[in-house]
């Protein structure tokens, strides 16, 4: 792995410009349209998902409470008071009016406030030793001339945690997201301390379950391949879209895409061909 320091101040690491995260490689990975409609298109962003305000508000209280133990020196020793203190915080942050959360439905509130218990049990259990919670590292990929962002949830001294509020991929085996994710973290947390960490663990509150990917050569090589892959579209401004109705029905862009079936141009064109009228359409 060959990362390059980079010399530039905090406060201007925050509005650089910077060519890749996790998020943008994952989501290329897909489908490079689907890239090009979130990242290049300008298009705004759906800040109302209930999925995204939920886990806005998860991680938001879950950093909270943990700046608050690690500048308390406090241990995770209590999983009750752990539990209750984010609870508390969620609730609070619900009430500020900061989240969106009117369209967010009663069931995924509640399976949220639960997901908090699995959180503090998973806390007691392994008590970290924290370096940095909310981590936020630029760096440069110098193989493929690229400069990245990783936003790391929690470092302690030898790992890195990821907290999921979604679900767990259904296989055991390797998932390509938690790879690309962890691996572009593995550099991130590289840049920061100087070392690799032993691995990263992907936390699903929501269930209770724990993947985990090494630090490995060989999955730093792929997310590097993938990243390799995005900077080609970027660079030839080349972005096919890769339709896939499992894929499509959680795209946000869906609307705004020729290759799914629901895009405005093809219920335009339907609409045309007289095979669907105005009303069905709509
Ligand atoms: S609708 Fe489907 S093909 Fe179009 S951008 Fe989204 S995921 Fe890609």
């Amino acid at each position: 792995m060959t990362t390059k320091q980079n010399t530039t101040e905090d406060e201007e690491d925050d509005v650089r410009r910077h060519d890749l995260s996790a998020s943008a490689i994952k989501t290329h990975n897909k489908c490079p349209r689907q890239y090009e409609l979130t990242y290049e298109s300008g298009l705004p962003r759906d800040d109302t998902n209930q999925y995204l305000v939920v886990g806005s508000l998860v991680h938001d209280s879950l950093e909270e409470v943990l700046n608050e133990y690690v500048e308390n020196g406090s241990e995770f020793e209590s999983e009750n008071r752990i539990a209750r203190k984010l609870k508390r915080e969620f609730y609070t942050r619900e009430d500020s009016g900061d989240y969106d959360t009117v369209l967010v439905e009663d069931y995924l509130r509640d399976s949220a406030i639960d997901s908090l218990d699995t959180a503090a049990k998973y806390l007691v259990k392994r008590n970290p030793d924290i370096r940095g919670i909310e981590v936020k590292s630029f760096f440069e990929l110098s193989e493929i001339k690229a400069s990245a962002l990783g936003y790391m949830d929690v470092c302690t001294q030898d790992e890195i945690w990821d907290w999921k509020t979604g679900s767990a991929p259904d296989e055991d085996s390797e998932d390509e997201d938690e790879v690309i994710q962890g691996s572009l973290y593995m550099g991130a947390f590289y840049h920061e301390y100087g070392e690799l960490p032993e691995r990263i663990n992907f936390v699903y509150i929501k269930e209770g379950t724990v993947r985990s990917i090494d630090a490995s050569q060989d999955n730093w090589d792929k997310m590097l391949q993938r990243a390799r892959l995005l900077m080609n579209s970027v660079r030839s401004d080349h972005y096919p879209a890769r339709p896939e109705e499992s894929k499509c029905y959680w795209c946000s862009y869906e609307q705004y895409c020729s290759a799914s079936p629901v895009s405005i141009q093809q219920v335009q064109e339907e609409i045309e061909d007289g095979n669907v009228d105005y009303w069905e359409a709509v």
